[in-house]
């Protein structure tokens, strides 16, 4: 029997199941790095900076807090064969994200459990926190989420946008079964970020569109145009389990 919290076991299960569809993911893990007193990394200490808007993607050092921790984290992962694809920073300031994908079935879930217990560790060599809550900073600050991008084989070749639009149709049919499972409290946590403000789409309301990023689905414009590629469920939590993000998203897509 695997533990209540093993969630890997019947995601490996479901996977073997659509194994002839090849399902790919590819997840962007949010996260916000903290000072040992719980306060963002780099913060002042009795207050805010300035409002968001100069820090995404940004550079300087009054604009990103925590580079090199960022840094030694993504050759650590590539050191250890991780499937780690790009970082950026986020609009929040000590926020950060990291691809990693795309990856086949079970992978998804392995790559990223590895990429977070390796973050971790490096940021405690620096003592700092990392914290994968998905809305760290209540208020006028962007949440954390771990948008999972997701495509099957048909949906890679010609003519693929007629299968990623029924796949939508079938999970806007499902969302509140998605929303149970994109976070550890069933919906409890993501309910902070998934408010339809700060670039997020409402948690009770399924949405789908061609770059939206207020969607809780979107086709990625080059996808559009291509007519094929891949959809990008924007509304998993930065905390979820991801073997539980993909399995459900299979389940639903490929196999019900
Ligand atoms: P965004 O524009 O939403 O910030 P990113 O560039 O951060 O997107 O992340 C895109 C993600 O999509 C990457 O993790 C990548 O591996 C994944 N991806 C790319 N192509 C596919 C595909 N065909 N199927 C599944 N995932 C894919
Ligand atoms: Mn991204
Ligand atoms: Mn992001
Ligand atoms: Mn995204």
């Amino acid at each position: 029997m695997p533990t209540d919290t093993n969630n890997r076991k019947s995601c490996k299960e479901v996977m073997e199941l659509a194994n002839s569809h090849h399902p790919w993911f590819g997840i962007e893990q949010e996260y916000t790095l903290l000072d040992r007193d719980g306060h963002p990394f780099g913060w002042p200490k009795n207050g805010y900076p300035g409002p968001q808007g100069p820090y995404y993607c940004g550079v300087g050092a009054d604009k990103v807090y925590g580079r090199d921790i960022v840094e030694a984290h993504y050759r650590a992962c590539l050191y250890a064969g991780i499937k780690i694809a790009g970082t950026n920073a986020e609009v929040m300031p000590a926020q950060w994200e990291f691809q990693v994908g795309p990856c086949e079935g079970i992978d998804m879930g392995d790559h990223l459990w590895m990429a977070r217990f390796i973050l971790h560790r490096v940021a405690e060599d620096f003592g700092v926190i990392v914290s994968f809550d998905p809305k760290p900073m209540p208020g006028d600050w962007n949440g954390a989420g771990a948008h999972c991008n997701y495509s099957s084989e048909s949906m890679r070749q010609p003519g693929g946008l007629k299968v990623i639009e029924d796949a939508i149709e079938k999970l806007a049919k499902n969302h509140k079964k998605h929303i149970m499972a994109y976070d550890p409290k069933n919906g409890e946590d993501n309910m902070r970020r998934l408010t339809g403000l700060h670039e997020t789409s409402s948690i009770d309301e399924f949405s789908a569109g061609v770059a939206n990023r207020g969607a809780s689905v979107r086709i990625p414009r080059q996808v559009g145009e291509d007519g094929m590629g891949y959809l990008e469920d924007r509304r998993p939590s930065s905390n979820c389990d991801p073997y539980k993000v993909t399995e459900m998203i299979v389940k639903t897509t490929l196999i019900e």
